[in-house]
This record gives structure tokens, sequence and C-alpha cells, in this order.
């Protein structure tokens, strides 16, 4: 994958951690998901685009909080929903 990373991936200094290891919007309605992504912003943990409800992307559009973290162990990149920027870490 290319390197182009955004203004957004640069201001970040300490990364957030996923607090558990599950979708919380999924857990609250039962249903499943396939990743998970940190939001850098707030630090909810919530699912991919390849998830049937794509949580991470549609919290990123609802409040603006551009960048996600792969929660998956042994992936370290960041993604900002707005620019389409990618930055391994
Ligand atoms: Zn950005
Ligand atoms: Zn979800
Ligand atoms: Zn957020």
């Amino acid at each position: 994958m290319p390197e182009q990373t955004c203004s957004h991936i640069e201001a970040i200094e300490s990364l957030k951690q996923p607090k558990a290891h599950e979708c919380e919007e999924c857990v609250k309605i039962g249903s499943n998901w396939l990743h998970l992504r940190t939001c850098q912003s707030c630090g909810g943990t919530r699912c991919c685009d390849s998830s049937p409800n794509r949580h991470a992307s549609k919290h990123a559009k609802a409040t603006g909080h551009p960048v996600v973290a792969s929660a998956e162990p042994g992936e370290r990149w960041l993604y900002c929903f707005p620019d389409e920027a990618f930055a391994e870490y």
C-alpha cells in the first residue's frame, strides 16, 4: 500500500489503543464484525469497512473524527477517512 499521510495523521502523537477487542456498536445491536479499528479522536473501537455494519466509517462521517488505527494484533497502521490517507508506524 502506498504511504500517503495527511495533517490529521501527522498530528497524532500518542496512539490510542483499543479498550476492548470488540465493536462497541455491534455489541449493542448483537451483530458481528470482521476487523476492528480504534478512533484516534475519542478512543472508541468499531468495525471496519469489510464488516456488515461499517461502524468505524459511519462514526468518522457522523462525528468528523478522521483517523483510525487498526486494532488487529500485529497490524500497525493509521488511516484517515476524509483524506483516504494511510501510514504505517
Ligand atoms: Zn486526514
Ligand atoms: Zn460494528
Ligand atoms: Zn471517535
